[in-house]
């Protein structure tokens, strides 16, 4: 059933989070899309998670350490002069909506990725929230990737449409928010949203509605993956780049896309979301193992299962 062959890559931002909640708040924590991704995809995943970033001379050898006992390979983490990316947010008290304090690029705003040889044929590729440019260019290097997933933000669907839509063109599967999915499609009904996306290249779309859970568009209909119902919400950021981890390490465990493991793929998306945030940054992961991973993956069974009967 286990593909031990198949390989993820990821590349995407890794960075220093500061991030406030109504009780409490954490600064220059571990982030980044990537980060997120690549730990949440090496619970899963076959191999070590390939991963593509940079970081500047403040990141502590610490969080490189973390990464690489998380079976995430940093042959592909460039280290140059300067300030590794930036990012702070801000949580209504009910964690429905986020409000962006401050982004800086610092080192990414020069970043070229450059693919290790051995890498370019990996299996997987998921292209974690970072500039389009960079998320082409890293696609451009890969020799015919199995399977292509990318996540966006507002951020680049308005500040880099053009670029974006290029990109679409080549990848077979788009994650985002439902805002990003209303701000991308110009279509407020998600359906219609995703349909209107479908059209600009992906077969797939996952829309992602926080505690609401997932929908996933694709040729076989639509596919709703519930968020795990968790008491005690910490911390919510990274959510969306968990669910891409479980999601992409599930395809690169069983490797092979077909409708039952893309299925799959959710609902262990939505496990290792429902992970993340029980803590602030990546802390959950450092202390999570795969018999808890199993329970709720059970639990999640338990969740959706009803009887198909006469009515
Ligand atoms: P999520 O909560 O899943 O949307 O992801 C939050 C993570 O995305 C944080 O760890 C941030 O460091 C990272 N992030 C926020 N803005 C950007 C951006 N413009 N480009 C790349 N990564 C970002």
């Amino acid at each position: 059933m286990s593909n031990a062959e198949s390989s993820l890559l990821v590349v995407g931002s890794v960075a220093f989070d500061s991030v406030e909640t109504h009780t409490d708040k954490r600064v220059e924590v571990l982030g980044g899309a990537a980060s997120f991704v690549s730990v949440a995809a090496g619970f899963l995943s076959p191999s070590p998670v390939r991963l593509i970033g940079v970081v500047g001379d403040d990141f502590p050898a610490a969080h490189t350490a973390f990464l690489e006992q998380q079976r995430v390979d940093l042959a592909g983490l460039e280290r140059v002069t300067g300030r590794t990316f930036r990012w702070s947010g801000v949580y209504s008290p009910d964690f429905s909506t986020r409000t962006t304090l401050d982004t800086q690029l610092n080192v990414f705003q020069d970043f070229r990725p450059k693919l290790p040889a051995a890498w370019k044929s990996s299996d997987y590729v998921f292209l974690a929230n970072i500039d389009p440019v960079l998320q082409l260019s890293v696609l451009e290097q890969a020799a015919r990737p199995k399977f292509v997933a990318c996540d966006t933000m507002n951020f680049w669907i308005s500040g880099k449409r053009p670029e974006l839509l290029r990109l679409l063109e080549r990848v077979d599967m788009l994650l985002l928010n439902d805002e990003e999915a209303r701000q991308l499609s110009g279509q407020s009904n998600l359906p219609a949203a995703a349909r209107a996306i479908r059209a600009m290249g992906p077969r797939a779309v996952v829309i992602k509605r926080g505690d609401a859970g997932a929908l996933l568009f694709h040729e076989d209909g639509v596919f709703s993956a519930p968020a795990f119902p968790i008491e005690n919400v910490i911390d919510p950021t990274g959510a969306g780049d968990s669910f891409a981890g479980g999601f992409m390490g599930w395809l690169a465990r069983i490797g092979n896309t077909s409708p039952q493991s893309i299925r799959t793929a959710m609902i262990l998306g939505s496990v290792l979301a429902s992970f993340s945030v029980e803590d602030f940054s990546l802390d959950r992961f450092r202390r999570l193992d795969i018999s808890e991973i199993r329970e709720r993956f059970a639990a999640f069974v338990d969740l959706v299962h009803f009887e198909k009967i006469k009515i």
